[in-house]
């Protein structure tokens, strides 16, 4: 089946047209949909990725815009699963109870809510909660383990019936979804209406900045629409009624940005974060078009090392594997030259065991494969959880395999550490 993509022709945040392609990469496929077989696999479309920015307002983001059905209804990504998420999201339930003090027995929504991580530990202080996720199967799962989850997008609709039926929220999260949504305008009026007047609205986003300076290419795919800044965001928020009180820059996916809103003109002040990082960015010129330009150089020096690398391996007749069929394999894959260079992925997730990956028809074995069948090098495709599946498979290098990390730099790992490339 055949996704529906609208190409924007306007910034996502501010709604200028003067918006500027930057950096031109690989068509990939959706990053979700495992096939039950190898041809499936391999006949999946591929849909455009690249860059746009916004000469107005600086925003880093994808134009190319896939109708949501598509990209969410299959969706197999759980917050739980990822390693240290929940606990991630406990201790910023915790710092948001402790720092904002929301009233006990209020509401807390979070948008994109997934399997309900983040409101579990708001439910479990007292607080009333409500999910909304538009992956289905996901939201069902939600509610039935008792976090209440509405299957949708969110739309202004929506936000008015929960703010008629349930009373202004002291707190609104968006964590898993604020790189996700295409409708951000709408997002942001939606946020406004549900948020009591002294009420806060927390988002987690990767940061451009670190997008840029780790080179985390892998987190650019379908799902990940927008790469945030902190001045397009004091704009965005600026036209939509909100303003940004802090940011605070956490290590989550190599390098996110924690933000805190409140409705303009509330009675908190904004703390001296916001200005430093719009400092920062004005240092690093991260509203500028040469900025982004001189990253998509950079991607193109990574993907011609990688693709050295590959033919040297299917020269000396080399077996390759994949570590983790994780929502980043198919732009490593498609991004770094891999296509056709790897035989099989190993990973445990119970859905996609037996399947095929989309795009390469790379068909999906268990983990305690690596040891049996030793290919000689592993790529770790699942990036954000490298050290840990290095640290985690001593017995494969022991044996003599080695793993092949992709970002920042291309890095071999032996038994005995880094190997030259
Ligand atoms: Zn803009």
């Amino acid at each position: 089946m055949s996704a529906q993509v609208f190409h924007r022709t306007t910034c996502r945040l501010c709604d200028s047209p003067n918006v500027e392609l930057v950096v031109k990469l690989k068509p990939i496929p959706l990053s979700e949909n495992y096939c039950n077989d190898a041809e499936a696999g391999l006949s999946a479309d591929r849909y455009p990725v690249d860059l746009y920015m916004c000469a107005d307002c600086g925003h880093v983001h994808q134009l190319d815009v896939i109708d949501s059905k598509s990209l969410w209804d299959s969706y197999t990504y759980y917050s739980g699963d990822a390693k240290g998420m929940p606990e991630h999201f406990r201790e910023v339930a915790q710092k948001i109870i402790k720092t904002y003090a929301p009233p006990v027995g209020s509401l807390i929504i979070d948008i994109g809510s997934n399997d309900g991580s983040l409101l579990r530990p708001f439910k479990d202080s007292g607080y009333s909660v409500l999910g909304i996720d538009p992956a289905s199967e996901i939201a069902r799962m939600a509610t039935e383990s008792g976090i209440e989850t509405y299957p949708e997008l969110m739309t202004l609709p929506l936000a008015s019936k929960i703010r008629n039926e349930r009373g202004p929220a002291s707190v609104v999260c968006m964590f898993n979804a604020f790189a996700h949504a295409d409708n951000m305008g709408e997002i942001a009026d939606s946020i406004r209406t549900m948020l009591a007047d002294d009420g806060i609205f927390v988002f987690e986003a990767q940061y451009l900045l670190d997008i840029i300076d780790r080179v985390l290419i892998a987190t650019i795919f379908h799902e990940h629409m927008s790469h945030h800044s902190v001045k397009a965001l004091t704009i965005f928020f600026e036209r939509h009624g909100l303003e940004l009180l802090s940011v605070e820059r956490v290590p989550i996916q190599h390098g996110s940005l924690v933000g805190v809103v409140q409705l303009k003109g509330g009675r908190r002040k904004p703390d001296a974060s916001v200005q430093q990082l719009l400092d920062l960015e004005a240092v690093r010129k991260l509203d500028k078009i040469e900025t982004l330009k001189q990253f998509g150089a950079t991607i193109e020096q990574l993907r011609e090392r990688t693709t050295n690398l590959a033919s040297e391996w299917k020269r000396k007749g080399l077996s390759v594997a994949g570590y983790g069929a994780a929502r980043s394999g198919p732009t490593l894959i498609s991004q770094l030259g891999l296509t056709g260079i790897i035989e099989y992925i190993v990973d445990d997730h119970p859905q996609k065991v037996g399947k095929f990956s989309s795009g390469d028809g790379i068909p999906i074995l268990p983990t305690s494969e690596l040891c049996k069948r030793m290919p000689a090098y592993t790529v770790i495709l699942a990036w954000v959880h490298a050290a840990k599946i290095i640290e985690s498979n001593q017995e494969y290098l022991d044996k003599g395999g080695h793993f092949v990390a992709l970002c920042p730099e291309t890095r071999i790992i032996g038994a005995a550490g880094n190997v030259q490339v």
